[in-house]
């Protein structure tokens, strides 16, 4: 299988509405977000996950994924688990206030002050999940300079997942289709010497099947389609070389 280069961590918060806890999912999330892990993760909306988005399911599909649950109900980890893959980690807040003794968690709008120490400490578990996945383990210094300066700058958007995956887009049965990662793909197999021919395009599509949805009655155009624009790759490669 082609790595498929890692960039960042998604968080997904379940931001329940009906118990505090919830508001700590979110208030935690955003933490790591903006002041702790800023730069290495992205928030996926649960909400646009559960209606089908396709950005958020992507990211999930290919990058690691932290849920952020309230309660043992864990809506976060099960909609990841079912519409994507699953999460690299998982955390319940209720799980982890029992576990440090923080009682009393309250107040969905204005959290007291055991909501906010759930905040904290969820925080630096998500941040400590954040850097084991991504690697980095010796950053924390270089990251108490940068932190200095995150008030000073603009918070970059969230709510998308940016994962900055390429996609082709090909004509398939007359359709303009985006597959996703193909050019990753085809860079891979044309680094391992592999030719353009049918075979390669049987493997090109079954990798592809990873990220796609492959139509059982659409294969025939997938495969001619694909098979064409890796013919085209090679022959793009060869000349510049
Ligand atoms: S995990 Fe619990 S708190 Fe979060 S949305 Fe589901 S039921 Fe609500």
């Amino acid at each position: 299988m082609p790595e498929i280069p890692q960039k960042k961590v998604g968080i997904i918060a379940c931001s329940g509405e009906e118990i505090a806890e919830g508001t700590v999912t979110r208030l935690a999330a955003l933490k790591v977000l903006h002041e702790m892990r800023r730069g290495d993760t992205v928030t996926l909306c649960l909400p646009l996950f559960l209606a089908g988005g396709e950005g958020e399911r992507t990211f999930a599909r290919f990058y690691p994924t932290i849920t952020v649950d309230g309660c043992r109900l864990r809506c976060a980890a099960r909609a990841t688990e079912r519409y994507s893959a699953q999460p690299a980690e998982s955390i319940v807040i209720t799980e982890v206030a029992a576990e440090l003794g923080i009682e009393g968690i309250a107040n969905r709008r204005n959290l007291n002050e055991s909501g906010r120490r759930a905040v904290d400490a969820t925080a630096e578990i998500i941040a400590g999940f954040v850097d084991r996945l991504l690697e980095k383990k010796d950053l924390d210094q270089e990251r108490d300079g940068e932190s200095a300066q995150v008030g000073a700058q603009t918070t970059p958007g969230t709510c998308s997942c940016g994962s900055g995956i390429q996609v082709s887009n090909l004509e398939i049965d007359g359709k303009l289709t985006k597959v996703i990662a193909l050019p990753i793909l085809m860079e891979q197999f044309n680094m391992e010497g592999r030719p353009a021919d049918q075979a390669v395009a049987i493997d090109l599509l079954a990798q592809a099947r990873v990220y796609n949805k492959v139509p059982l009655e659409s294969e025939p155009g997938w495969l001619a389609a694909i098979q064409q624009e890796y013919a085209s790759y090679c022959c793009a490669k060869r000349g510049k070389s």
